[in-house]
């Protein structure tokens, strides 16, 4: 039997993971009840495996015997496991059962799809000819999960570097279920905060002379973000800048002593960024000043561009055109805003990063709810399909190096 009937009967299993993980989400790099899920779904599998110490991670390693001597290349498969701050509102009977936490992104159904490819690819080990790294992640929402396995030895697992490294990611609208898409290059974008506080000095709102008021200059600020956004970037490498939190004072007749607001910053490219990073600091330093006023502007913290290597898409799409057929298999013109921290491992290890459609029957894609939302509904009928393109990924991609001529 193919790895694709072999997928379709440990489905049952597969939805009574993926359901069990949704029904108790955790949020955030420690994810203890989604780890023993994990734990007992690879248990008797011949893998070798070791837990974060920072995070609640599980990295899994299967060496196949096919290699001969050496042992043979390693491909690394990821599969995020977190969910998020939402109260679920989807009416599944299988909802979460924690209120203000829901697997609205998905990853429940990347968790129960990467341990399904274990034991497809474990059924396989005789003829493997290299090795498989699973990582399953914690923290992917906004929490540097993939940063922190890396940070503890994910990427040398086994002993040496992956030759190539995959993800999926499910989509609960945009595409039908089962269809894969993805493009090379740019995938997702950077994203990143801009933190800015303006600092004056308070007064009474009747005389604001003696004053410094950070209030206007702040919103000068922001629509002077959107200018330098249209000006000073290029229309064919974009940029977005969101301002989404704005505070400053307590009542209408007093001014306050400071102002501050955080934006989302995305971008596509990394002269995009450095660009970003010097031209809106020097934008809200230059309006301070013009003011008479002073302010603090860092970027904290975000994740890098998601890039997909060139080679690695193509092979990737040519596995997923194999495995689903054409129809299923989309050449996606364009990145998308969402950012993801499988840019960390893509800036080591050339890979490719593939959205899976899992849109439910009945549902229209252009309209059903986006990941995120609280009603946001993945169909269960994608679990097969995905765990069986993990697994084809690796041993497709372990036969290839393995074949190609020494030099
Ligand atoms: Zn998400
Ligand atoms: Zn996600």
């Amino acid at each position: 039997m193919g790895v694709r009937d072999d997928a379709e009967a440990i489905a049952p299993e597969l939805v009574g993971l993926r359901r069990a993980i949704h029904r108790e989400p955790e949020i955030g790099l420690d994810l203890p009840g989604t780890q023993r899920k994990v734990l007992a779904a690879l248990d008797g599998l011949p893998l070798e495996i070791s837990l974060g110490t920072t995070l609640s991670s599980v990295t899994a390693v299967l060496r196949g015997e096919g290699a001969g001597p050496g042992g043979g290349p390693v491909v690394l498969l990821r599969g995020d496991m977190d969910a998020l701050p939402v109260t679920e509102r989807t009416g599944l009977d299988y909802a979460s059962q924690t209120e203000g936490t829901m697997h609205a992104c998905g990853h429940d159904l990347h968790t129960a799809m990467l341990a399904g490819a274990a034991r497809l690819l474990a059924a396989r080990r005789r003829e493997l000819p290299g090795t498989v790294v699973f990582m399953f992640q914690p923290g992917e929402e906004g929490h540097a999960g993939a940063r922190h396995m890396i940070a503890e030895g994910v990427l040398d697992a086994a002993g040496q570097r992956p030759a190539a490294a995959y993800a999926l990611h499910v989509a609960s609208a945009d595409w039908p279920a089962g269809v894969v898409s993805t493009r090379p290059g740019p995938m997702l974008a950077a994203a990143e905060i801009l933190a800015v506080t303006v600092h004056g000095h308070g007064g009474h709102g009747s005389e604001p002379h003696h004053a410094a008021d950070p209030i206007p200059a702040a919103c000068e600020m922001v629509t002077a973000l959107q200018t330098l956004v249209t000006r000073r970037f290029d229309v064919f490498d974009p940029v977005v800048i969101t301002v989404g939190s704005f505070h400053a004072g307590t009542t209408d007749n007093v001014i306050p002593d400071d102002a501050t607001f955080l934006a989302t910053v995305r971008s596509f490219s990394p002269a995009a960024r450095d660009r970003l990073h010097s031209s809106a600091i020097a934008l809200v330093e230059g309006i301070a000043s013009g003011h008479g006023l002073t302010v603090s502007a860092e970027f904290r913290d975000g994740y890098p561009v998601t890039v997909n290597d060139e080679a690695e898409t193509r092979f990737a799409a040519g596995v997923a055109t194999r495995l689903l057929g054409e129809e299923r298999c989309l050449a996606q013109p364009n990145p998308m805003t969402g950012a993801e921290d499988f840019s960390f491992v893509l800036e080591q290890v050339p890979g490719a990063f593939l959205m899976l459609g899992a849109c439910p029957p009945g549902a229209d894609p252009a309209t059903a709810p986006n990941n995120h939302a609280a009603d946001a509904v993945f169909d269960d009928s994608v679990l097969a399909a995905g765990a069986a393109l993990y697994a084809e990924l690796a041993l497709q991609r372990l036969a290839a190096v393995s074949t190609l001529p020494t030099p």
